[in-house]
C-alpha cells in the first residue's frame, strides 16, 4: 500500500488509483488519521484530473462503507426513492412519497436540510406540529411497511465520510466536480437501500448545476454507479430557472404540497408542480417495474391522485410520524406570515427571472432559509410566485407576494426580487419544465 502523499501525487499526475488507495484516503480521513489538508489536496487533484468510472465506484463504496446501511428488503413491496439535486420551491417529495406509496411502492426517504438558496424537505416537514423527523431505523421502517412511505432526517450514521468531505469541498472550491458529486449523492442513496432510484436533476439559474451538458455528464455517472450496485436508475432533467409552484417557504410549501393531494387538487394545484410530481412518480413506478410503459405508469399515478388514495396515504404517513394537522381546514393548520409587501411589474412586457437563486436568497432575507448550517429558520416566512417566466405582464401586475412579520426584512427581499424580475420588450420562450430523461 502506498502512503497518502504518493496517492495524492499519483492523482496530481493524472494516474489511475486503485480501490485500496481510495479507501485508504477516505477511511483515514474519517478516522482522523489523514488530515484535512491532505484530503483537500486530493480533492483539488480530482477536480483537475477527474476520476474514471471504476475510481468513482471505489470512492462511492468507501464513502458508503464509512457508515451504516439500511436493510429495506422486507417492506412488503418494491422499494423506490427520488433524489432532487435541489432547487427553489421544490416540495415534490411531500406529494410524491404518499403518491408513490398509493401506487404500490414502498418509499423510505432520508432527507436533508436546506442550505444557501435551496430548500430542504426536512425544514418543510418541521413546519408540521409534532412531526418526528428523528425516528430510529426500526421505527422508521415500520412506518414504511405499514403506511407505504416515511420521511426522516438523514442520521449522522449514514455515509459520515460524505458529511466531512462535503464540508471540506465547500471551503476548497471543489463542489462542482462530477465524480465527487456522484460519490456524494450515491453513497447516501445506496446506504438508504431502495432498489429503484429516480434522480431529479435540476438545471438553470436556481440549480447548482446550471447547464444541461454538465447535468448530462452527472446523470451518466450517477446511473453507472447505481447500476454497479444493481439498482434500477432513471434521471429526469428539469428546469429550475424559476421557483417550482407558487409557494417558497417552509409552512407555505408544505401547505401547497399537501393541499394539492386532496381529491380534486390535481386540477387546482400549480400546473408545473403537478406535472413534475406526476413525471417523477411515474418514472419511479415504471422503473420499479410496476408498469411496463410510461403511459400506464402515468395513468396509475393520476388514478391514485384523483381517487383520494394518495390523500388517505398522506394522512396515515404524517399521523404515523406524530404530525398533527387540521386535515379538514383549508390551511391545514399550517400558519404562514401575513403579506407584508408585493413586488409588481414596473411596466408592461414579458417576464424573465434573471437569477432564480435570488428567490432562495430573498427567503433567507426574511429569515426563512439558512446562510450557515447552524442558523435557525422562520418556518412562517415565505414568498408567493404569482407569475411565470415568459408571461406577458401588465404594468403594476403583482409578481411576488412577500409573507413576513418584519417590514424591514420584507423591504430587503422586495429590493432583491425587483432586481431579478426582468421585464423584456420582446416575447421569449421559457425552457420547458421537463427538459429530458435518461435511463
Ligand atoms: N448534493 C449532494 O448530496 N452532494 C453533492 O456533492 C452535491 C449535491
Amino acid at each position: 500500500m502506498t502512503g497518502v502523499l504518493e496517492i495524492i501525487e499519483a492523482k496530481k499526475q493524472g494516474r489511475r488509483l486503485d480501490p485500496a488507495q481510495i479507501a485508504c484516503l477516505v477511511d483515514g480521513f474519517t478516522a482522523d488519521t489523514v488530515p484535512a489538508y491532505q484530503m483537500a489536496a486530493f480533492l483539488m487533484a480530482v477536480w483537475f484530473r477527474g476520476l474514471d468510472a471504476d475510481e468513482t465506484v471505489a470512492l462511492t463504496e468507501a464513502m458508503l462503507k464509512s457508515g451504516e446501511q439500511l436493510v429495506v428488503d422486507d417492506l412488503g413491496g418494491p422499494t423506490a426513492d427520488k433524489h432532487s439535486t435541489g432547487g427553489v420551491g421544490d416540495k415534490v417529495s411531500l406529494l410524491l412519497a404518499p403518491l408513490a406509496a398509493a401506487c404500490g411502492l414502498r418509499v423510505p426517504m432520508l432527507s436533508g436540510r436546506g442550505l444557501g438558496h435551496t430548500g430542504g424537505t426536512l425544514d418543510k416537514l418541521e413546519a408540521i406540529p409534532n412531526y418526528n423527523i428523528r425516528m430510529g431505523n426500526d421505527e422508521f421502517l415500520k412506518v414504511v411497511r405499514e403506511v407505504g412511505c416515511a420521511i426522516v432526517g438523514q442520521s449522522a450514521g449514514i455515509a459520515p465520510a460524505d458529511g466531512r468531505i462535503y464540508a471540506l469541498r465547500d471551503v476548497t472550491a471543489t463542489v462542482d466536480c462530477v465524480p465527487l458529486i456522484t460519490a456524494s449523492i450515491m453513497s447516501k442513496k445506496l446506504a438508504a437501500g431502495p432498489e429503484t432510484i429516480v434522480i431529479d436533476l435540476k438545471t438553470g439559474t436556481g440549480a447548482f448545476m446550471t447547464d444541461l451538458d454538465r447535468a448530462r455528464q452527472l446523470a451518466t455517472a450517477l446511473v453507472a454507479v447505481g447500476r454497479r450496485w444493481g439498482r434500477r436508475m432513471a434521471v429526469v432533467f428539469s428546469d429550475m430557472s424559476q421557483p417550482l409552484g407558487v409557494a417558497v417557504g417552509h409552512a407555505s410549501e408544505t401547505r401547497e404540497a399537501f393541499t394539492a393531494l386532496r381529491p380534486g387538487g390535481r386540477a387546482a394545484a400549480p400546473a408545473d408542480l403537478v406535472a413534475l410530481t406526476e413525471t417523477l412518480t411515474a418514472a419511479m413506478v415504471q422503473t420499479a417495474g410496476l408498469e411496463a410503459t410510461g403511459d400506464a405508469a402515468l395513468a396509475r399515478v393520476r388514478a391514485a391522485w384523483d381517487d383520494g388514495s394518495a390523500w388517505v396515504t398522506l394522512q396515515a404517513w404524517v399521523t404515523a410520524q406524530g404530525g398533527r394537522l387540521a386535515w379538514d381546514a383549508e390551511d391545514l393548520g399550517l400558519e404562514v406570515a401575513p403579506v407584508a409587501a408585493t413586488v409588481t411589474a414596473p411596466r408592461a412586457g414579458w417576464l424573465r427571472v434573471r437569477d432564480c437563486r435570488e428567490f432562495g436568497l430573498a427567503l433567507a432575507d426574511l429569515g426563512g432559509a439558512r446562510r450557515r448550517v447552524e442558523d435557525a429558520v422562520d418556518l412562517r416566512a415565505g414568498l408567493a410566485w404569482l407569475a411565470r417566466n415568459g408571461a406577458a405582464v401588465a404594468a403594476g401586475q403583482p409578481l411576488v407576494a412577500v409573507h413576513a412579520d418584519d417590514p424591514a426584512r420584507a423591504a430587503v427581499a422586495v429590493a432583491r426580487l425587483t432586481a431579478t424580475c426582468e421585464i423584456l420588450d420582446q416575447p421569449w420562450t421559457a425552457p420547458p419544465l421537463v427538459l429530458d430523461r435518461f435511463a
